[in-house]
């Protein structure tokens, strides 16, 4: 090999961007890391379902890869999927579409929607208003596209208002950010209160994104009706986001949509064309199956996890009832006198894998334990943690 000629020391350090420097590595992974130093740990962190792919959607994956559909597809998603979603809004939201104002996109997971709206969306400067405490994405989304997130504190009771909302609107404002049921803290609002976000955002000319990654998981007592409280059932003028991860416990094949007015869907799919280019092929024609997936015995035995959950921290730790997801923000009692990381790593001596609040929030008083784990793993943890806190 000849060699180069000799040329001013090269370092790559200084070539990082000021936007990959903004971004803290996710702390959730400093816990993985812990935790995979422990032989046996008992892992209460997982932001995934433990029960395994529905059997009708891993065979039309693997169908697809042998009938060659392994291909690049149309940038919004496959037409037999396109179809199952409208006819699955449709059914359970009362919309209309496809029609003239109405677009939707697949996307490569929740987290690709969500990038691409905050592209098409904001300008350097614009700013985007989401809760604290946060799914981690949302404040990196800030330096990642030049806008920036402006945080909504929700501590007690992690209810992201109207009010809350109104009091951190600014002329600078483009949209809010909705997550029902939430990361991390499993809170689901009730219809009253969307409807009061809806209005405030149609008031002040702001869009409303609805990140409802968890919409399968919604409990009984959040349910109104029978029917998980969406602002979709109030209007169509709003970015609708999910995705088939959380539901179907099937992350890895990273498959979500997102759909709303037309005009912002066709941009987001410009920009899909020029990045990710189409969610993957096969996992498209997997998940064009989910929705004749009856998830009812799950979500009632997740909703049994959540009240063991609720049971154990009794008298104990205050912590907001979950109304959906597979989490639980539980408040490290001010009686130990530790901060939230402190109690984590007494839990992790003990074992137990959970994740230190501050990684979702400006604040460390509180920790996200994930009931996403075998019942008898579950009760072991509680009891451990139960016993730390004295
Ligand atoms: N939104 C929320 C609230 C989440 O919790 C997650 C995943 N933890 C995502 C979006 C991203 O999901 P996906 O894997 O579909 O990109």
């Amino acid at each position: 090999m000849s060699s180069l000629p000799a040329s001013a020391p090269f370092s790559v350090d200084s070539l990082i961007s000021q936007r990959a420097l903004a971004i803290d590595a996710s702390g959730i992974r400093r816990v993985f890391d812990l935790g995979a130093k422990l032989a046996n740990p008992i892992n209460l962190s997982i932001g995934q379902p433990d029960f395994p792919v529905p059997e009708a959607m891993k065979d039309a994956a693997i169908a697809a890869i042998r009938a060659d559909r392994n291909g690049y597809t149309v940038t919004q998603g496959v037409p037999e999927l396109q179809h199952a979603i409208w006819n699955h809004l449709n059914s359970t939201l009362g919309w209309s579409g496809p029609h003239d104002d109405l677009g939707l996109l697949v996307t490569s997971g929740t987290s690709g929607a969500l990038l691409l709206a905050f592209l098409a969306l904001l300008n350097p400067g614009d700013e985007a208003i989401a809760a604290d405490p946060f799914f981690v994405m949302y404040p990196q989304l800030g330096p990642i596209t030049g806008g920036r997130v402006v945080l909504c504190d929700t501590y007690p009771d992690f209810r992201l208002t109207a009010e809350r909302i109104e009091a951190k609107i600014t002329p600078r404002t483009k949209l809010v950010l909705l997550n029902s049921p939430s990361n991390p803290c499993g809170v689901v609002l009730s219809s009253d209160e969307i409807r009061d976000i809806v209005e405030l955002c149609r008031r002040r000319g702001i869009l409303l994104i609805s990140d409802e990654i968890y919409d399968e998981f919604v409990y009984s007592d959040a349910r109104e009706e029978g029917r998980f409280p969406t602002p979709a059932r109030m209007t169509d003028q709003l970015l609708l986001i999910r995705g088939f991860g959380k539901s179907y416990g099937c992350t890895g094949w990273r498959l979500g949509y997102v759909t709303g007015p037309r005009r912002l869907i066709q941009e987001m799919a410009k920009l899909q064309q020029y990045t990710f280019v189409c969610a993957p092929s096969m996992a498209q024609l997997g998940v064009a199956k989910a929705f004749d997936v009856d998830l009812g015995p799950f979500v009632r035995n997740y909703e049994t996890r959540r009240d063991l959950v609720l049971d154990a921290f009794n008298g104990v730790a205050n912590v907001a009832r979950p109304g959906g997801a597979f989490y639980a923000f539980v408040e490290v009692p001010s009686r130990l006198g530790l901060s939230a990381s402190d109690f984590v790593e007494q839990a992790i001596a003990n074992s137990v894998l959970v994740i230190p609040g501050k990684v979702f929030s400006r604040r460390d008083t509180h920790f996200r334990l994930s009931y996403a784990a075998p019942e008898p793993t579950l009760r072991k943890g509680l009891e451990i943690l139960r016993g730390l806190m004295g």
